[in-house]
């Protein structure tokens, strides 16, 4: 018995020294954040120099004064004057307690004050607001931007110009800050273009290039205030967390708001429209450029969450949608032109032109249920054109991390040669072209039948090629597959796969 107790007690001791370990060292690298008030929740950076309690509790000075106002209104002496209370005590001093006192062991609720690291902001340095955050030398000029997203998005060439010469305009207006008394309009944008056409990715590959933090919300999860979803604050908490909780970061960064579409104003509604017109009203003073309270680490307001400030003015806000009515009413505007006066005959010529979308004015964008003085904020408008089956093919294997490229550089590893014919890629266009999900439904076409590649590859170490045909594709027969050595078919392997 005395031997587990001793032994007990040396591991208590060890457990000890750990936790001290981990304490000095948490402390080391925590220095970037700011402390956050243990009762009020608040970050230094509002409440002012905090008060240091053991265990790593951080008090504030409102805080701290009230509770010592209470403590002190505290009737002790009235207290000690009821008999009663006096017996209770004389009792339990006795088991060494307080009657109906119980105290609070504070280690428990340690771990930095209850706060968990994502609910805390980095600390602003000093001395760097002055500067301007991005130099408007390493901003490179719109060709550059333009030269570095082809590598990766294929196609969509006026889209990448658009967005490369409102990039560019924007940073160098954030490097700037204002240009005397003309100040520059925020260069946010309104992507139009169908599901799988790239949106998301120009938006991510931008980001990517440019290294500022990007958050993607999706619009149809924003409510207005108060109703069951997010707020629409809840956008800036994203890109808070994308900068890793460094207010600085964030406020250069990019927020992609997506299906942008679905917070159209409601047609034919009496009720309240809380999360079509209110949510456009909502972000209006985001997209402008205010000042916003925004819960750190989490998706809406409340006691437990410390707040900081982010000002929206150099964060670049891009909405996307599919607007799938859009042409529609684009058509129905442009024949209505044409009905009158001598073009009449013109009437459905409209019917049979493609991409008759990239027609579209703020005009049709209102009369699909989009408020006038949200599109006002949104002074960039430009669409995008659905993927076609030569540009299909050309992102299965022309950019920088094409899929086809990815699989080729698994099966290197096990040193075999992939390709694939030029049937096979348009075979596997078609099939994505049936699904109408754009340049989404490639992955998993791909997927489907690499499986079975990937699986019978590497039994057998002689395999030095495999040529995917469109006949394998559409299920009608085998890949070819070439020996290492004999360089030649065998049809053992053939089998194998066709299996
Ligand atoms: P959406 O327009 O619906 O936002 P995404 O941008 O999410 O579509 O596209 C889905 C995927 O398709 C992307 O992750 C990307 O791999 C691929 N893709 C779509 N369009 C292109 C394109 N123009 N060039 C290269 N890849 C593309």
């Amino acid at each position: 018995m005395a031997d587990f107790d001793e032994k007990d007690f040396n591991e208590r001791d060890e457990e000890k020294k750990e936790i001290q370990d981990v304490n000095t060292d948490g402390e080391k690298k925590e220095s970037d954040y700011e402390d956050v008030c243990f009762i009020c929740r608040r970050p230094e950076s509002k409440t002012g120099k905090m008060f240091k309690l053991p265990n790593h509790i951080t008090v504030c000075n409102d805080c701290m004064h009230k509770t010592m106002d209470t403590v002190s209104q505290f009737d002790y002496q009235g207290m000690l004057n009821n008999p009663s209370f006096v017996d209770d005590l004389n009792k339990n001093m006795n088991n060494q307690g307080f009657p109906n006192i119980r105290f609070v062991n504070l280690t428990d609720l340690q771990g930095e004050g209850g706060i968990p690291n994502k609910q805390r902001v980095k600390k602003k340095k000093k001395g760097e607001n002055a500067e301007p955050v991005l130099d408007i030398k390493n901003i490179p000029p719109p060709h550059k931007i333009k030269a570095q997203l082809d590598d990766y998005v294929i196609g969509q060439e006026h889209a990448k110009k658009v967005i490369s010469v409102a990039v560019y305009n924007h940073y160098k207006r954030v490097a700037t800050g204002t240009m005397d008394e003309i100040e520059i309009e925020k260069s946010n944008m309104l992507m139009i273009g169908p599901t799988g056409c790239g949106k998301t990715y120009l938006v991510k590959t931008l980001a990517k290039l440019l290294d500022v933090p990007l958050a993607i919300a999706d619009a149809t999860s924003l409510t207005e205030a108060g109703y069951i979803g997010d707020d629409i604050e809840s956008v800036l908490s994203k890109l808070l967390a994308a900068a890793e909780n460094d207010t600085e970061k964030a406020e250069r960064g990019i927020v992609f708001i997506d299906e942008i579409d679905k917070i159209a104003k409601k047609k034919n509604t009496n009720s309240r429209d809380v999360s079509g017109e209110s949510v456009q009203q909502g972000m209006l003073r985001l997209l402008e450029g205010a000042e916003v309270e925004v819960p750190v680490g989490a998706n809406s307001k409340n006691a437990m969450v410390p707040l900081t400030t982010i000002n929206t003015r150099n964060i670049l806000f891009i909405c996307g949608g599919a607007f799938p009515d859009l042409e529609e009413i684009v058509k129905q505007r442009l024949k209505k032109r044409t009905s009158i006066g001598f073009n009449a005959e013109l009437k459905d010529k409209f019917d049979k032109e493609k991409n008759i979308i990239s027609q579209v004015t703020v005009e049709d964008l209102k009369k699909f249920g989009m408020i006038p003085e949200f599109l006002g904020r949104l002074p960039v408008i430009y669409t995008l054109r659905a993927l076609d089956k030569p540009m299909l093919v050309k992102i299965l294997k022309e950019p920088k991390n094409a899929i086809l490229k990815q699989y080729q550089k698994l099966l290197e590893l096990d040193e075999v040669k992939l390709e694939f014919d030029d049937g096979a890629l348009e075979a596997i266009a078609e099939k994505a072209m049936e699904k109408d999900t754009g340049a989404r439904a490639l992955r998993a076409i791909i997927e489907e039948f690499m499986l079975d590649i990937m699986y019978e590859i590497p039994k057998d170490d002689n395999i030095g090629r495999v040529t995917i045909t469109r006949e394998y594709i559409e299920g009608t027969g085998g890949p070819v597959i070439d020996i290492r050595s004999v360089g030649g078919e065998n049809p053992d392997n053939l089998k194998l796969l066709e299996e």
